[in-house]
């Protein structure tokens, strides 16, 4: 009787398990494609793929490019780096979209600024999307997306200054030292965080030493600390009842600051070395708590723009917000120049190298 029972069950989860059976993903690529190779261990792809404690999950080099694009619906080590970002951006734009609807925009003169925080925004996700998703192709690849995150990190960075000193910033603020040189200061170190990032990458070898980090961080902490110094102003200065932004600007500084750590240190992975190959990498959860970072910031710069729009010409001038935001295509050339220039350098030590090992 249990046997008949158990057969007749199994028989239904049969035909439930066919009738709900999706046609496979790659039913749906043209056969001209070519499909990505397994994934394979460490020890299988050069040292300069090799990510500290993550044992598996690496997707072979020289393989199509193709390949590396379809990798987004393939399980390997970069699949959440890449959705991450992926998502954040949807989400982003969701939420600007609401915030259109509900607190109004015009653009004018006055949201500028916003607007080029949104797109600064849209650039660090999409090209840390396409770094995460095309690296693994070749060293020369894996040089040239990397230095194009740190293009789209710069951009970002002078973007969120824009929006925190056109909208967020205090009148005793922008009289002060750091508020004369603020604009200027912003750019500055925007280019210097993405040149000592390109540097520190070409200077050094996997594993990395410690300089490496340090040559990352410096320049990238004192672009944040000048970046945020006008919003902790605020917060120290004004009641937190009166401003609905504030609550905001508060998560955008918590989640900036957790995901400072996440990407300094390789946590938890060094605890579960091949644990996380997966799922759970510290930089997966630097990519989550950035972009919650951007999110509340989002939130946090448009409820400010909507307190400020019917101020902010008036109190800036048209020449200097436009000034301001022409400015950060500046800063996007003269970075991308710059990682130009550390990629043709790169690009003669791998010759030399290849030709070393013939
Ligand atoms: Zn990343």
């Amino acid at each position: 009787m249990i046997g008949v029972i158990l057969q007749q069950l199994n028989a239904l989860t049969l035909s439930i398990k066919h009738g709900c059976r999706l046609p496979p993903l790659s039913d749906e690529i043209p056969s001209s494609f070519p499909s990505p190779r397994s994934t394979v261990v460490a020890s299988q792809v050069p040292s300069l793929f090799r990510e500290p404690y993550i044992l598996s999950g690496y997707r072979p080099v020289n393989q199509d490019w193709r390949c590396y694009l379809l990798s987004l619906f393939q399980r390997h080590n970069e699949s959440l780096n890449v959705w991450t970002h992926l998502l954040a951006g949807s989400v982003l734009l969701f939420r600007w979209w609401a915030n259109v609807g509900t607190l109004g925009y015009t653009l004018d003169s006055a949201s500028l600024p916003l607007s080029v925080f949104l797109l600064s925004s849209l650039t660090y996700l999409c090209f840390s999307v396409a770094a995460h998703l095309f690296q693994s192709h070749s060293e020369h690849a894996h040089y040239f997306f990397f230095f194009l995150d740190y293009v789209g990190v710069a951009v970002y960075q002078y973007g969120s200054s824009l929006g925190h000193y056109f909208y967020t910033s205090e009148s005793a603020w922008r009289e002060s030292c750091i508020g004369l040189l603020f604009l200027p200061g912003a750019l500055f170190f925007g280019w210097c965080s993405c040149a000592c990032c390109c540097f520190a990458k070409s200077r050094y070898r996997r594993p990395y030493p410690l300089e490496r980090r340090i040559c990352q961080l410096i320049p990238m902490s004192l672009a944040y600390l000048l970046d945020i110094s006008p919003v902790v102003h605020r917060l120290c200065t004004v009641s937190w009842a009166q401003e609905p932004s504030l609550p905001f600007h508060a998560l955008q500084i918590a989640f900036f600051l957790l995901s400072a750590v996440f990407f300094s240190c390789p946590i938890p992975e060094r605890f579960f070395p091949g644990r996380c190959d997966f799922v759970g990498q510290g930089h997966q959860i630097f990519h989550l708590f950035l972009s919650l970072c951007t999110l509340f910031q989002l939130e946090a710069l448009f409820q400010d723009y909507a307190r400020r729009r019917d101020e902010v010409v008036e109190v800036f001038g048209e020449r200097q917000l436009w000034w301001a935001c022409v400015s950060i295509l500046l800063l996007f050339l003269c970075c991308v120049l710059t990682a130009l220039i550390t990629i043709k350098h790169m690009s003669k030590t791998l010759h030399s190298q290849k030709e070393r090992e013939k």
